[in-house]
């Protein structure tokens, strides 16, 4: 891809397509970062796949947090129908691995260099993951955020799926309103969604942006794209 404009939404449906011409149902392992990021993404490929739910992220805090964002993933997996099985997989919660990555980086702005770092983190182990588990493909949700890179992204999955031999299955889930329909179903489902990315310094940085929204007594969060549902302002 080097850098080039790729409409990554039609790379994947070109995959798609091809699925369905060949009539074939591949394992896919998702790694997913909470469950509204995963449910139009459970709703949209769970038709051509054969699915595992991968929750890796030890980025998560606090602890309490971490709990709550699993939770609420499981149940939702449970709640869905689909057309082909999806299951459920936890990873560790390497907390320290996160710590260790993110050391002097602390101070950077969501989007800055630490959290390419953070992605990579998290689909390291999803391909890990897929090569040990046999899968045809692996991806992942965060690519349905207005607040994440999907070109790094993709780039980073298609890098690890060479070095790992797993196929990356490209995605730019936000495209033809995946974003808007996961908040539908966010809100259909009741499900619990987080208004900062993650991580404590995204923690710190979002308190700081509710500072200073309550001092000029503006609505709409500074540096984030507003939420077509404004009890639901930001997704990891
Ligand atoms: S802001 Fe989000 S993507 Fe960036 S390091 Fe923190 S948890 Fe990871």
């Amino acid at each position: 891809m080097n850098g080039q404009k790729v409409n990554y939404q039609k790379e994947l449906e070109k995959v798609l397509n091809r699925l369905e011409k060949e009539q074939k149902v591949p394992a896919l392992l998702i790694h997913s970062c909470c469950a509204p990021c995963s449910s139009y993404v459970l709703e949209y490929l769970s038709r051509y796949f054969r699915i595992t739910v991968f929750y890796y992220n030890p980025n998560i805090y606090p602890e309490s947090e971490y709990t709550k964002r699993i939770l609420e993933q499981q149940n939702l997996i449970r709640r869905m129908e689909f057309k082909h099985p999806v299951s459920f997989l936890a990873g560790k919660y390497d907390k320290e691995k996160f710590y260790a990555m993110s050391e002097g980086m602390e101070d950077m702005k969501e989007g800055g260099a630490r959290c390419m770092k953070c992605y990579e983190l998290r689909l390291r182990e999803a391909a890990e993951q897929a090569r040990a588990g046999g899968f045809d493909y692996f991806t992942t949700t965060l690519s349905i955020s207005p607040m994440k890179n999907a070109q790094k992204l993709n780039e980073i999955g298609v890098r690890l799926g060479q070095e790992y031999g797993v196929g990356y299955l490209i995605s730019d889930f936000k495209k033809k309103n995946g974003y808007k329909r996961s908040i539908e179903l966010s809100r259909e489902y009741g499900l619990y969604r987080q208004d900062y990315c993650g991580c404590v310094f995204s923690m710190r940085e979002r308190e700081e942006q509710k500072r200073q929204e309550g001092k000029s007594g503006a609505g709409i969060l500074k540096g984030r794209k507003p939420a077509a549902d404004k009890s639901a302002q930001s997704l990891s």
